[in-house]
């Protein structure tokens, strides 16, 4: 419940930036009116698609092909209910230790990508810790459940589930599109990139078929062509992630073509002893990682952005900042559990404070 106010806010953040629904635009000859819609539907959160076309009858069937898309991939990455003749995630935690499972190929090419990221070196990302993460799921759920009596995960049992998180323990096999677990303990939680990668998967229908658009998912946000009301590009709000900020704004990017994804505390959380536990886990602590309170990531591919907002989470400032640099077209800005900001060399270009300033934080 918290979760949906807080992605309602964000909501707001993002529909507030962009003026009110149906504002017609005049574009050569073309008339192009603003629409909007907002639905409580699928991942859990709210999606927005805002979007210029000439009817309101084109809008919608838009925006139905895209939540008709958006849908299938929510119950393929599924992690909590089975769907008949579906090898969806839930299905593959259950069954993929007896031997490979056939999967879909969104499936498939989701683990394989994330399984690239591992071989590559980029641990702190790890969608084969289910084990360890569906422990702090029961409990925060039983914490928000009944709060008076919201407890921590004992450490034994996520240093024994910790042993169960080897992800060279998940068999791919591209040719026959099957995955294997040879830990029959290993189970996938891909809540950090999911969302990333359906966004992707829905741009290119939108831009092909409504090229000015913005598509939100929960803190997911893919903006394409420019506005058509004149604007130069389009608005996301970053949220202040300090508690005290109750969902304000923090600062604003401008960008076209571009993803902006960030991870926060503040997203998903429970209150153990007044001390906020929320959901993204350090492996190397096996508790929620303390360095930060956001991360936002600026990018073309919106699973790459949704892949590096959890990994810079849990990183340190200084190598969360020297990764950043050594990738072509990615930004970041971080904001840091001390209330200090940092961002990465190429920001300038987007945040409106730095490009207000002139420079760097
Ligand atoms: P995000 O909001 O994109 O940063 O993703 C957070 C979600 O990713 C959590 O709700 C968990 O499902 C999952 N998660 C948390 N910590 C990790 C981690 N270290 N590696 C992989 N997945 C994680
Ligand atoms: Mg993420």
């Amino acid at each position: 419940m918290k979760q949906k106010r807080l992605s309602f806010l964000c909501f707001l953040l993002i529909f507030a930036l962009t003026v009110p629904a149906a504002c017609p635009a005049a574009i050569s000859e073309n008339v192009y009116t603003k629409f909007s819609r907002r639905v409580l539907d699928v991942f859990d959160t709210e999606i927005t698609l805002i979007g210029y076309t000439r009817t309101e009858a084109e809008y919608e069937q838009i925006f139905d092909e895209t939540m008709a898309m958006l849908r299938r991939y929510d119950r393929i990455f599924d992690a909590y209910h089975g769907y008949d003749g579906l090898h969806n995630l839930y299905y593959v935690n259950r069954h993929a230790f007896e031997a490979p499972v056939e999967i879909p190929e969104e499936l498939f090419d989701l683990i394989s990508w994330c399984k690239a990221q591992w071989d590559a070196g980029l641990r702190s990302t790890n969608i084969a810790m289910g084990a360890v993460l569906s422990i702090w799921h029961e409990y925060r759920e039983a914490g928000l459940d009944a709060p008076e009596n919201a407890k921590l995960p004992p450490r034994e049992a996520l240093e024994a589930a910790n042993g169960h998180v080897d992800f060279d323990n998940v068999i791919l096999d591209a040719e026959k599109q099957t995955v294997f677990f040879s830990d029959p303990q290993i189970t996938l939680d891909i809540g950090a990139v999911a969302k990333g990668w359906a966004a992707d998967a829905a741009v290119p229908y939108l831009e092909e078929h409504m090229p000015s658009f913005l598509l939100s998912l929960g803190g997911n946000v893919y903006a394409g062509e420019p506005p058509l009301d004149g604007r130069a590009s389009w608005a996301v709000g970053v949220q202040d992630p300090h508690p005290e900020a109750g969902g304000t704004i923090l600062d604003i990017v401008d960008v076209n073509r571009l993803t902006v994804v960030t991870s926060g505390d503040y997203w998903r959380y429970y209150v153990v002893d007044g001390q906020r536990y929320h959901h993204i886990i350090d492996p190397e602590t096996l508790f929620p990682s303390r360095k930060m309170l956001s991360v936002t990531i600026l990018c073309e591919s919106s699973v790459l952005a949704d892949f590096l907002s959890t990994t810079l989470f849990v990183l340190s400032a200084e190598d969360g900042l020297r990764l950043i640099e050594s990738m072509e077209g990615v930004e970041a800005f971080w904001v840091l559990a001390d209330g200090r900001q940092q961002a990465s060399s190429g920001m300038g270009l987007y945040l409106r404070s730095l490009k207000n300033a002139g420079g760097r934080p």
